[in-house]
């Protein structure tokens, strides 16, 4: 993850170019490349020793236009502003792109916190959401969970917005557990909705799933239920990796039997074959470079962002790539990779399932009503697919990347609310 640094330069490089592709008014542009507010804040925990340490908090508000600001919060040693910002930005196309009534935000803690113990995790978390609460709530600002945050968090954090409002207000975070407001399906949402966009595409090529050899970066909440709905189908899941490294074999992994073995021992590559039946299955352990860079017909990225730069971009053999992570490559790099020829299914669309449920959850707490799972699913497929259409067929007819295609209807929605707002024109008489 060399480029954290610029990831927003890259993600700002992204719109203007995409903006040129769609041909939207410099006005709407303009518009998207400032956010409009972010908060930074030193959040202090007492340790379990007694000590105090300070952590340093970010939210961002990137864009607003289209309704209130929805995004995750990060927990990671690598989180910072430009992070948070480049997410933000990422998430106002995405909610656009789905059609939901919501602008983009983001936010995280720079932290490991796999070096915290549980209480230090709660204490943290609650000392996050004292120094947001002003600056979220259901009409303001919903955060949602993402990288190494959790439905538990979530659950600490809505308790402790309660406990400072004086009021319970369960739509102000999603991706709750059940038993405290949040919504059946959220957990496997974004692989589901992901999952989707796969299947979508393999119809249009005609791909017989047994014959597809999957790799995926970064075996997480989203790249487990993806590869899990995959498997299901009859992929073959041949390469999965984690923080510490990976896994490859020719013949495919079981990815359940994996799954639990990692829950328990915390680690893909310490852990897969032991009193498992994956003992029967040969494999190699691989790195996170050399999976990316496999023989295989479907690559998914789907740990963090700025894993595919020019540097390993020639490299990349898999001539479909499914973005499940936010931002998996940069913007040069996927210029390279298109002139190769390769496909590439956009973070806007491919992940977009998370915030649809997160939608979801908010209408449901706010209505006071729980749906089924199976309404869940169904209203899910019935938005994810439809942005799917609307991408794939601009992209087949006006011969644009995917991505172009998606952001093109993104800028479209947002430039309608801007301006309706008023435009240049508007205001000068015509003239
Ligand atoms: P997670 O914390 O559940 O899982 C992250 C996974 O990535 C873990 O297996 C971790 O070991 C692995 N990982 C971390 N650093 C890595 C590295 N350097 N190389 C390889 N693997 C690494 O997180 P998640 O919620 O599954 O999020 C994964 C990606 O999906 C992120 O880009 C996130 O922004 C995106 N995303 C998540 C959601 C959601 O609802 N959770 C929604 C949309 C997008």
């Amino acid at each position: 993850m060399s480029n954290q640094n610029s990831i927003y330069q890259d993600a700002l490089n992204r719109l203007r170019q995409m903006g040129e592709d769609a041909g939207t008014s410099p006005e709407v542009v303009d518009s998207l490349m400032h956010a409009e507010t972010v908060v930074t804040a030193s959040l202090p925990v007492r340790m379990d020793d007694g000590a105090m340490r300070y952590f340093t908090g970010y939210r961002c508000h990137y864009n607003s236009v289209l309704g209130p600001t929805k995004g995750g919060i990060r927990f990671h040693p690598q989180v910072n502003q430009q992070e948070v910002q480049a997410l933000a930005l990422w998430m106002t196309i995405k909610c656009a792109i789905a059609g939901l009534p919501y602008g983009g935000a983001k936010g995280g803690v720079e932290v490991d916190p796999k070096n915290l113990s549980p209480m230090e995790l709660e204490r943290l978390s609650r000392a996050y959401v004292r120094a947001m609460a002003d600056f979220i709530g259901p009409d303001i600002d919903i955060p949602a969970p993402d990288v190494y945050t959790n439905a538990r968090i979530m659950g600490w954090m809505m308790d402790e917005y309660k406990t400072i409002k004086r009021q319970h207000a369960p739509a102000v975070i999603t991706g709750k557990p059940i038993s405290l407001g949040g919504s059946l399906g959220r957990d496997e949402a974004t692989g589901r909705g992901a999952y989707l966009c796969i299947r979508e595409m393999a119809a249009r090529l005609g791909w017989v799933p047994a014959e597809i050899r999957v790799a995926i970066q970064g075996l997480g909440n989203a790249g487990y239920h993806v590869a899990r709905l995959l498997q299901k189908d009859g992929y073959r899941i041949v390469a999965i990796s984690d923080s510490k490294g990976g896994i490859y074999s020719k013949d495919g992994f079981d990815i359940e039997s994996i799954w639990r073995q990692k829950i328990k021992v915390r680690q893909v590559q310490a852990v897969y074959c032991e009193h498992t039946v994956c003992e029967l299955v040969e494999h190699q352990k691989i790195s996170n470079t050399e999976l990316l860079e496999l023989d295989v017909d479907l690559l998914i990225p789907a740990a963090l962002e700025g894993v595919i730069t020019t540097e390993n971009a020639p490299n990349i053999k898999a001539m479909h790539i499914a973005e499940v992570a936010n931002g998996p490559i940069l913007c040069e790099a996927e210029n390279i990779l298109l002139e190769q020829g390769k496909l590439i299914l956009p973070d806007v669309l491919t992940n977009a399932g998370g915030v649809i449920v997160s939608y979801f959850e908010w209408v449901q707490n706010r209505s006071g009503y729980s749906w089924t799972l199976e309404e869940i699913r169904a209203r899910l497929e019935e938005i994810i697919i439809k942005a799917f259409n609307e991408v794939w067929h601009t992209s087949m007819h006006e011969e644009r990347s995917l991505r172009s295609a998606a952001y093109t209807m993104a800028l479209r929605r947002i430039g309608d609310a801007v301006a309706a707002h008023g435009t240049r024109e508007y205001f000068n008489n015509g003239q």
